[in-house]
């Protein structure tokens, strides 16, 4: 999960990124939004801690050289889900997703050995419920139970607080004055406070979405993430053919609602393959492979 990489492989690296330097006491990234990228240390030390409440963080883990701080969010330019500081002065290479996605395919065992790492970390997070929204309502409410579907559905970790039981929730609600349709309320990493969202709502917010670019004009748009829809862009793209794929809900279809843990880390990992340039794709021979999906199919 926290490989620490040989110094030729640090320099495989740098033509995909940029060098940059951080102070001490800097902060690298913050939860809820978007990070330059992928952080690979060459020297100095980040730290990578979860939020607990309003002022205290937990340490997660501490990134030294030859390590990489980012996880599947890094992947698909959406927001983190954990807060980066620099604890000793970093000399880094920061690879942007774009350019992440080429490392990924140009450096195939590279590429593999860092997408491991990023699908772990999700599952962690995942598993510890670390990151991602606050849900606020009453455990066993319609509304409660629709957006913690969503947002398994979606790979996103998060936590529901029983606004009876919960001290916390229950000043929350009482000091806002919240009405009762209000609820659920739901807290998000960017710290936007949302009363009963829809899943879109909740999707913008988490920054699951983002818009469509209205001047892009593509070959095929495929309705249905499913994993037909998944493997049709797949193939479009193997074609040559730029491909979208919509879907109402979430990625993954029926297989997801009833995934395990890494099964919903990998499908989220495989919708970014949906984005990747089409040149990418087709290019049989470039060494890319799909372990984590020969893995699940096995
Ligand atoms: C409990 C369960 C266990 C299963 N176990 C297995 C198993 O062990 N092995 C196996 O091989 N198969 C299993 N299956 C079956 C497998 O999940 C399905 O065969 C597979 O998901 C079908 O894929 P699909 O892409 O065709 O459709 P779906 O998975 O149904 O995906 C369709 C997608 O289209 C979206 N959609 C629908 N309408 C619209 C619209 N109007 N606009 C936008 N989007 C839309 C939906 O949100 C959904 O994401 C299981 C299914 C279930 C329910």
């Amino acid at each position: 999960m926290f490989p620490t990489l040989d110094k030729k492989a640090m320099e495989r690296l740098r033509r995909f990124g940029e060098a940059k330097t951080y102070a001490a006491g800097h902060p690298v990234f913050r939860a809820g939004e978007v990070t330059p990228g992928l952080i690979a240390v060459l020297s100095g030390k980040i730290e990578v801690t979860q939020r607990r409440g309003h002022d205290r963080a937990e340490s997660i883990v501490t990134h030294g050289p030859g390590q990489f701080a980012g996880e599947l969010a890094q992947l698909s330019a959406r927001p983190s889900l954990v807060d980066a500081d620099v604890l000793e002065p970093v000399d880094a290479i920061v690879i942007p997703t774009t350019r992440l996605q080429d490392l990924m395919v140009q450096e195939a065992d590279l590429g593999e050995q860092i997408m491991r790492a990023l699908i772990l970390r999700r599952v962690r997070l995942l598993e510890g419920n670390i990151g991602g929204p606050v849900i606020i309502g009453h455990p066993n409410q319609t509304d409660v139970l629709r957006l913690q579907g969503f947002l398994a559905r979606s790979g996103q970790p998060h936590r529901v607080l029983d606004c009876d039981k919960d001290p916390c929730a229950r000043a929350l609600v009482e000091r806002f004055k919240f009405d009762p349709h209000h609820l659920p309320i739901v807290l998000c990493p960017n710290g936007k406070l949302l009363r009963n969202p829809g899943d879109r709502e909740l999707a913008r917010c988490l920054g699951l979405v983002t818009p469509i670019n209205p001047e892009k004009i593509y070959d095929v748009a495929i309705v249905g993430a499913g994993p037909a829809g998944l493997a049709a862009a797949v193939y479009a793209g193997s074609e040559g053919l730029s491909a979208i794929v919509l879907d109402c809900r979430a990625f993954g279809g029926q297989a997801l609602r009833h995934a395990s843990k890494i099964t919903l880390a990998f499908l989220q990992a495989s919708q970014v393959l949906r984005s990747w340039r089409e040149p990418t794709i087709r290019h049989k021979n470039s060494g890319w492979k799909w372990p984590f999906l020969t893995k699940q199919s096995g």
